[in-house]
């Protein structure tokens, strides 16, 4: 018997889904290509939370993989010898102190520069992954073992299966599963990035978050995460975020519809609101109405897409594969969303490589495996939102009781 070679898949999105699939494909010798809208220098430089349980999948992947090595490749703190330590413990944001500390088993996770990521993976193998850049998808047709897509630039190809790894607005899903629409979380989010000097980063950081990548503070419904993004021996770049629940139907700064431009403007309401705070250091040199003005700032709008398997299954049956946030985009709040696309990848990636020459089984097979892991993180994910932003009282409750739980063992 003639074994068919295995033909060309499409990936759409060079995200950490695609290029985690691309890369893994192409080390098995699965032609692929992956196709991105953006230009091969993207922004997005800010940190994330990978977990133990996605990047262990990861580096066994791609061949037993040392974490030490990923740490030096990924790491915000790299460059300045770090490996991306993440301080668990959750501070109180009005006085600095500790409200509730790590349990003893701590978590495995770390805190890696989202562009490193993206590099590092696409690097990692002897022969180069085909990425084209600067191909947003337009339109494709599709049934199973033939696919035929269209792109802005008026590039086309064809290929044997269509995976969409385009993230939260798939225009792959758009197109195939109209119905199926992002849901938005009641929550205003507020992002911002800027760049202090090790002088500085050593005068007003240091003392509270010593040689962490994070620092959580909490507030009264409130939250303040600073996180490094990068690091260098001369600058720090650093990220805040500002969210909490939407207060009521007319809440001003909550802006679900904003178009990408307006999203990136400071509304009067947030230099108020953030004026009214009561914070401590650090928190009070960062998130203060004056310095938040000289920070590329933007309005982030939280949305989950819970996806039934009679959809992706339907989609399969026309040749199309989901993804990472396509199909499961999940609040970030609590860091999980990166870590499911990477481990989709890698389901995918096995499924296809004891399947060559049989896509169909390939994804009944990667379906069954991801559905229920990717389902109870969006239920998670959503609680997670109400547990992080509960009143003060609460959290100090909460930590009275860990304390008397802690004495009493
Ligand atoms: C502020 C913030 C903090 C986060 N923190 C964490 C964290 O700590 N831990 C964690 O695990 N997750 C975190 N996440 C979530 C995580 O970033 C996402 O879940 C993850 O990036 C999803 O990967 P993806 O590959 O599915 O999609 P994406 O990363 O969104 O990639 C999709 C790619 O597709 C491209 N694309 C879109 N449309 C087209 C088109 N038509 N044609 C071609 N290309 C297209 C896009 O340009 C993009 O590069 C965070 C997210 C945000 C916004």
């Amino acid at each position: 018997m003639v074994v068919k070679p295995p033909s060309l898949i499409l990936i759409i999105g060079a995200g950490l889904s695609g290029l985690t699939l691309g890369r893994l494909l192409t080390n098995a010798g699965i032609p692929n290509i992956v196709f991105e809208a953006s230009p091969p220098k993207r922004r997005q430089g800010f940190s994330i939370t990978l977990r133990g349980w996605g990047y262990e999948a990861l580096l066994a992947a791609l061949g037993d993989v040392s974490l030490s090595s990923l740490q030096k490749g990924v790491a915000s703190d790299r460059l300045i010898g770090g490996a991306g330590w993440l301080e668990h413990a959750r501070l109180d944001n009005s006085t600095g102190e500790v409200l509730i500390a790590p349990d003893s088993a701590s978590v495995a996770a770390f805190r890696a520069n989202r562009n490193a990521l993206r590099q590092w993976i696409a690097d990692y193998g002897e022969e180069s992954m085909d990425i084209r850049y600067n191909h947003r998808l337009k339109s494709f047709q599709s049934k199973p073992g033939s696919v035929h897509v269209e792109f802005e630039n008026g590039a086309r190809f064809s290929g044997s299966l269509l995976v969409a790894a385009d993230g939260v607005h798939s225009i792959v899903r758009q197109q195939i599963l109209p119905h199926v629409n992002p849901e938005v979380i009641p929550a205003v989010v507020y992002h911002g990035d800027f760049s202090v000097t090790r002088e500085e980063f050593d005068r007003t950081f240091a003392p509270l978050m010593g040689k962490a990548n994070i620092i959580a503070g909490l507030g009264d419904n409130f939250n303040t995460p600073i996180t490094i993004a990068d690091a260098n021996k001369q600058r720090y770049y650093l990220d805040w975020s500002y969210s909490r629940p939407v207060k009521g139907a007319s809440d001003p700064l909550y802006r679900p519809d904003a178009s990408a431009e307006e999203a990136k403007q400071i509304p009067q309401a947030l230099l108020e609101e953030l004026g009214s705070l009561q914070l401590a250091e650090p928190w009070a040199s960062v998130l203060n109405p004056e310095a938040i003005q000289e920070h590329s700032v933007f309005s982030w709008t939280s949305r989950y897409v819970n996806m039934p398997p009679t959809d992706f299954e339907a989609a399969a049956k026309e040749g199309v594969v989901f993804l990472g946030d396509s199909w499961h985009a999940m609040p970030i709040f609590g860091g999980e969303g990166g870590n499911h696309a990477i481990m989709d990848a890698v389901e995918l990636a096995e499924a296809m490589t004891s399947s060559p020459s049989d896509n169909t089984a390939a994804i009944a097979a990667f379906y069954k495996r991801a559905a229920p892991r990717t389902g109870d993180a969006i239920k998670r994910t959503r609680q997670r939102f109400l547990i992080m932003h509960r009143p003060l009282a609460e959290w100090r409750d909460l930590a009275e009781k860990k304390k008397s739980l802690a004495i009493g063992r």
